[in-house]
């Protein structure tokens, strides 16, 4: 039988039936409380939350995991496989925006393979005459729509984009990630009924140290899809996530039309002659903030590489 690990704990891991199991009979898609297989643990091999996972039914109901299915992707903090898609939420105000730790959360989720999708939340705290901030806002979207993001603006408090991110997480595996006090437990709260996922709480606790890690569990969506109920990426810096630096250019997604064409194999694009980054920079393709930002980062990734 193949399955879904929807929640590890305790040595259990909890494997959702898929829905070709049920089609051969039964009509509800149930989870099994699984052991692992001995010989997984032999090979070194450890399922993670969001395997899939081919399983066998044992006398007393319960099951045993005999093979993981190759991954798509893999995150180590928090420990979970085949996530496709990554909501990051950025406040307009309370926190300010940032786009700073925008550009940063992109890297991250670049590196990692997954598909962003960028959400600015607590659009209801902009003054409706603070039209300087609401051009930020405007601005912003622009800039990333430009590049080939999906961009939705949110409110928790009266419901704006919470139809449309619904509409984003079916039928894929997502997560939530952001700063703390952006609003993802409230936004996740607003778009899955009968919810409460407390993130703030969640994010402390990891801040406490390294050793902290929470069992991460996949809550189903009414309209299809599984949304993690731990946020990933906070606080975290390039190296402790595993971005090497040769990656750091092609996770700045528009360069990669331009970085074929640099002069030089493993051009930086920071001073090199023939860099078709930095003349895309000068035509006004490629915007002053992210490049900026790919600047500032590949020095602090320099500065981390001394460090560890
Ligand atoms: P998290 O740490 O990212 O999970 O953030 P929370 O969901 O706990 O929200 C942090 C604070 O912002 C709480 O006081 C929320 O009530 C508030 N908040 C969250 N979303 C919104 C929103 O859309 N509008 C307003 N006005 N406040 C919000
Ligand atoms: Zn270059």
């Amino acid at each position: 039988l193949q399955g879904l690990i929807v929640k590890a704990l305790s040595g259990y891991y909890y494997v959702q039936q898929q829905v070709d199991d049920i089609a051969s009979g039964g009509d509800h898609r149930k989870t099994v409380q699984c052991r692992g297989r001995g010989i997984l643990k032999k090979k070194g091999i450890a399922p993670l939350v969001g395997d899939q996972v081919l399983y066998s039914l044992t006398e007393n109901g319960e099951g045993t995991v005999e093979e993981l299915l190759p991954r798509k992707t893999e995150l180590i903090r928090p420990p979970v496989a085949n996530i496709e898609q990554a909501v990051l939420l950025f406040s307009v105000k309370e926190p300010d925006l940032s786009l700073h730790l925008l550009d940063k959360f992109l890297v991250h989720v670049e590196d990692a393979n997954l598909e962003p999708l960028i959400c600015f939340s607590k659009m209801d705290l902009i003054d409706p005459d603070d039209t300087q901030t609401l051009a930020e806002v405007e601005q912003a979207r622009l800039l990333y729509e430009q590049i080939g993001y999906k961009v939705i603006l949110t409110s928790a408090e009266d419901g704006l984009g919470t139809a449309s991110i619904r509409a984003e997480l079916s039928n894929r595996i997502s997560m939530f990630a952001g700063q703390s006090g952006v609003g993802k437990s409230s936004l996740l709260n607003a778009i899955i009924p009968g919810s409460t996922i407390n993130t703030s709480e969640i994010s402390m606790r990891l801040g406490r140290g390294r050793h902290t890690t929470r069992h991460v569990e996949l809550i189903e969506l009414d309209g299809g899809g599984y949304v993690a109920d731990t946020p990933g990426f906070s606080q975290m810096n390039f190296t402790q996530l595993g971005v090497d630096l040769e990656d750091l250019g092609s996770c700045f997604r528009e360069f990669n039309e331009y970085s074929d064409g640099c002069k030089f194999r493993g051009c930086t694009h920071l001073h090199e002659p023939g860099c078709k980054v930095t003349e895309a920079l000068a035509q006004g393709e490629i915007a002053e903030s992210r490049y900026k930002h790919y600047q500032l980062f590949y020095q602090e990734m320099k500065d981390e590489k001394r460090r560890y």
